[in-house]
């Protein structure tokens, strides 16, 4: 028998796992499908025969957990990290021009003057445009969480007067990116997060960190071994019927096929509409279980191309005033033998665009979506107009991020439930992260945190943010004080 049994191999189940092995706990994972990762996951494409991710996965340099969860466990040299983004501009009604593309970068300058450049080089913009932006950024990151409690960020942006060509190019291309939601299904302080952690707070906030290898490789291979060779017991297609509670002590779990599992520790790890299910029917209606369901969700769509021929050389790339809002090139670099071998169409000039916050798109037929995404493309780089599509397809994840609606906070349920050894783990427990694997890995932390202090070992997890800077500090006013010092 496992000390502890963690339900749910999602990055939430497998933080716990990785934390609690570390702190020297035993731990049994039981995830219900036949490999981990959760909502991070791949799946094998029938026509190429190739792992693809079931949504290109981004991190960013503020997501401190996450990258600490991967360098513990030697998953880290499987990412790249970004220092450069790529805005093409959006379209403009002379259709023979083709778009700017505009590099954004930070300069060796402390936080927040280091993006000041990339921002002045968004060439769609106007004067008059960027001076709203920077005064708009600089009332965000001053705005105190109390003044906007209730508030959603489309009433803010106009109470601030950001003219509409900044709203749509800028604050909304950022935040439906980062949090799948229409501005007016955004909290003010959802918002702030995004804007105060990934492109003020640090110099090293905003750079972006993709995983170089399919997300199942990364999970269900790398993480695997790491995590048998830690003792813990990894077992898939175990799905968890319920949870067996004694004198409102969890005792036992029972598996669909009617296994019975003990241990003395629970932690739960499981989508948030699934967590009530597991209870007996009269913790149903108890907080915070009570409440659970009417978190909202919003959904992605990402489209996935083929073709015959490479069709930008730019790594990554955000599309501004279009259907598609992310380009990732996911083209593997042929190796020699690729190059003799005809593999086409493989991963080779393969191609991901992401469309978050997709409820209109999900209701359209695929094949209207998929031929409006190619032909943005193809007026975008002169080598997608001649290129041919050898194949597609297009996945919509229906519930893939909590909405961050005002008023979503009081819904997230701390990680120690009121049942005394149960914890609840995921990105929608309070983290103080909108829906990422950065609150997932957050949630997972302070789980074991409450775990280990369970058998008698006091062990901090979580992982600090990254320092604010002593100029930031002051030009953020109140709202970082408390904020650790030194960059
Ligand atoms: C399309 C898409 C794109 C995204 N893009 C990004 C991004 O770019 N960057 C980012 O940071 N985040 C992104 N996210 C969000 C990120 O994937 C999630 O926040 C994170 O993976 C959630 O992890 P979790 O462990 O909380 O939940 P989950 O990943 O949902 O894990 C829950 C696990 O519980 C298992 N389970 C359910 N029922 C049972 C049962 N009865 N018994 C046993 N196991 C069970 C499930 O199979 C699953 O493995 C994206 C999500 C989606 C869907």
């Amino acid at each position: 028998m496992s000390d502890v049994i963690v339900i749910g191999g999602g990055l939430a189940g497998l933080a716990s796992s990785v934390a609690l092995a570390q702190a020297g706990v035993t731990v049994t994972l039981l995830e219900s499908r036949p490999r981990l990762g959760g909502r991070a996951s791949s799946f094998e494409d029938a026509a190429t025969g190739e792992l693809i991710d079931n949504c290109q996965h981004v991190a960013m340099g503020c997501c401190t957990n996450f990258r600490h969860f991967c360098r513990a466990t030697g998953i880290e040299a499987s990412f790249r990290s970004e220092r450069e983004l790529f805005f093409v501009a959006p379209p403009t009604l002379e259709l023979s021009v083709r778009p700017r593309i505009c590099r954004f970068s930070a300069m060796p300058l402390p936080a927040p003057l280091h993006l000041a450049a990339a921002f002045l080089r968004l060439s769609y913009l106007s004067w008059q445009e960027k001076l709203a932006l920077a005064r708009g950024l600089k009332a965000l990151a001053r705005e105190r969480s109390d003044a906007t409690r209730g508030k959603n960020f489309a009433d803010w942006l106009a109470e601030q007067r950001q003219p509409t060509n900044v709203i749509e190019r800028f604050w909304w291309v950022v935040l439906v990116s980062a949090l799948s939601e229409s501005l007016d299904r955004v909290s003010v302080a959802a918002a702030q997060k995004v804007f105060v952690d990934g492109f003020l707070a640090n110099r090293h906030g905003w750079e972006v960190w993709l995983p170089t290898v399919p997300l199942d490789e990364l999970y269900s291979g790398q993480l695997t071994q790491w995590l048998t060779s830690h003792g813990v017991e990894v077992r898939l297609k175990s799905g968890v019927e319920r949870l067996v509670l004694e004198n409102d002590r969890v005792t036992a779990v029972e598996l669909r096929n009617g296994e019975r599992l003990s241990a003395q520790q629970f932690v739960l790890a499981v989508p948030q509409h699934r967590v009530r299910s597991f209870l007996p029917d009269e913790w149903h209606n108890k907080p915070p279980f009570d409440r659970l369901d009417q978190l909202e969700t919003a959904p992605i769509a990402s489209v996935h191309l083929w073709f015959d021929r490479p069709i930008t050389q730019l790594p990554h790339a955000v599309l501004v005033g279009r259907l598609s809002q992310w380009m990732f090139n996911r083209s593997k670099v042929p190796s020699e033998t690729d190059l003799t071998q005809s593999s086409e169409p493989g991963t080779r000039n393969y191609f991901q665009i992401i469309i978050s916050n997709a409820r209109e798109v999900a209701k359209r037929p695929q094949a209207e979506v998929i031929a409006e995404v190619v032909a943005e493309l193809k007026a975008i780089w002169p080598e997608a107009a001649l290129a041919e599509l050898r194949h597609s397809r297009m996945i919509v994840e229906h519930t893939a991020v909590f909405s961050p609606l005002p008023g979503s906070e009081d819904l997230r349920p701390a990680q120690q439930s009121p049942i005394a050894n149960l914890q609840l783990a995921g990105d929608w427990t309070q983290t103080g992260w909108p829906a990422t694997m950065e609150g997932a890995v957050r949630s997972g932390f302070l789980a074991a945190e409450n775990v280990a202090r369970s058998f008698g070992r006091e062990t901090r997890m979580l992982q600090p943010d990254l320092p604010v800077s002593w100029l930031n500090r002051w030009w953020m006013g109140r709202v970082r004080l408390s904020a650790t010092a030194g960059e």
